[in-house]
């Protein structure tokens, strides 16, 4: 994961658990979620230690703040709560220990980023502005072997590497961010993204690829605008009152 592209201050819990409650019902709003499956979560401590999970069987578009649960990798959880997906537990709770400055994790099956990933070359070439924005700036998981129980956790911190996005293979992508806000612009952007790709291979026409030299300029000045302007916080904060003006129960 990037260490420079943000000055960040840890989240206290509360607003943590707020802005995680909201990043759920954006996702579910989005339609980015697959059913109960998916998963974020969102470090309490400097070390990874200790952080807050979705509990399993709670909807996204009803998820509240109260309903995260503090899970502790020095004190693995009783795997037979129902509240506690094993995949989940597996996943970030080794990201959490391995990349302890991602604090916040955003796991997602949505629509066209898993059908990207699912391609037998599944890059993601800069077609536009917002593709370009992730110009070298992905990394890749393509050794899915089944479910994300047992050692995938380790074998996908190892290969996040210096970015903030992993693509899986076969399932799916992990954003690793410093902040719920950077975290769900990420994932936001990164979904369209691969939306205006595959539905330009989708009209069997020649795809037009911009210069290297020019997508890699255009992802400097998403960097830029976005640490100038805090625009990550910007469009969280925003997400959050339109959510504020129809459902608040989140923030409980
Ligand atoms: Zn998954």
């Amino acid at each position: 994961m990037p260490s420079d592209n943000l000055d960040i201050t840890p989240l206290d819990e509360q607003t943590a658990r707020t802005q995680m409650a909201a990043l759920f019902r954006l996702a579910a709003r989005e339609r980015l979620h697959e059913g109960i499956s998916n998963h974020f979560s969102y470090a309490l401590s400097e070390d990874g230690q200790c952080f807050l999970m979705n509990p399993y069987g709670v909807h996204f578009s009803a998820m509240k703040a109260s309903d995260m649960i503090v899970l502790d990798t020095a004190n693995p959880p009783d795997l037979s709560d129902p509240k506690i997906d094993i995949t989940a537990w597996s996943i970030h709770g080794a990201i959490h220990k391995v990349v302890p400055s991602a604090r916040c994790l955003v796991h997602l099956h949505s629509q066209f980023a898993t059908a990207l990933v699912c391609l037998k070359n599944p890059d993601l070439p800069p077609i536009d502005q917002t593709s370009a924005r992730f110009f070298n700036r992905l990394s890749w998981d393509i050794g899915f072997d089944g479910m994300g129980i047992g050692g995938e956790g380790e074998r996908l911190a190892s290969c996040l590497g210096n970015h903030n996005v992993l693509m899986m293979g076969a399932h799916g992508f992990l954003v690793a961010a410093q902040t719920p806000a950077l975290a769900w612009d990420i994932a936001y952007h990164l979904e369209r993204a691969a939306k205006n790709y595959i539905t330009a291979l989708s009209t069997g026409r020649e795809v037009n690829i911009l210069p290297a030299n020019i997508a890699e300029k255009t992802a400097q000045q998403w960097e830029q605008y976005e640490r100038d302007t805090n625009g990550y916080q910007m469009h969280l904060d925003a997400m959050m009152d339109v959510l504020d003006g129809g459902d608040d129960s989140y923030r409980h």
